[in-house]
């Protein structure tokens, strides 16, 4: 669900880890053959809605993770040796073949917000050193059919990107 898919810290950390998160943009239509505005060398594939440039995926990757790192580091969100959860909920995101995708940094993508959410995250962590204990973090209420499947993308999330998983089920809280 909607409502798991955030770093789990406070919830004005969370709001703001999510606005950045939040971008989403425009494809732009293939006969469209603009330079990116940015590297003015690979073609435009999108157009931001912040900014109406029009730019290429790898520029696009760059600027969505340089805009995070940025909120991360001015909002002084994280201190290194923190444990932080990242809410997980296996989302409606699939599995896609990096050759398929023309990403920076060599990584597979899966275009679900929590998945996005411990990619970056992850990477991030990785690239600047912020020093955090990671983790994927996913809640089983049980629900046959519904959660079952969705955990087994937490699961492949949790191998593809090397960030532990916990999963706290309801059965186990409760009873
Ligand atoms: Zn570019």
């Amino acid at each position: 669900m909607e409502s798991q898919d955030s770093a789990v810290k406070t919830s004005e950390q969370q709001s703001k880890a999510s606005a950045a998160e939040a971008e989403a943009a425009t494809p732009m239509k293939p006969k469209n053959s603009h330079l990116c505005c940015l590297c003015n060398q690979r073609r435009a594939a999108l157009k931001r809605p912040k900014t109406l440039q029009q730019i290429c995926t790898d520029c696009f990757y760059d600027v969505f993770e340089d805009g995070i790192h940025r909120v991360i580091v001015n909002n002084q969100l994280f201190k290194p040796g923190e444990r932080i959860a990242i809410g997980a909920s296996g989302g409606k995101g699939e599995v896609k073949n990096k050759s398929s995708l023309s990403l920076s940094h060599n990584s597979v993508f899966v275009p679900a917000d929590s998945t996005v959410l411990a990619y970056v995250l992850s990477e991030l962590d990785k690239w600047h050193n912020y020093g955090l204990d990671l983790f994927l973090l996913s809640v089983d209420e049980g629900i046959t059919g519904y959660r079952d499947d969705s955990l087994e993308t937490v699961k492949r999330n949790e191998l593809l990107y090397g960030v532990p998983l916990k999963i706290v089920s309801y059965k186990d809280l409760y009873g």
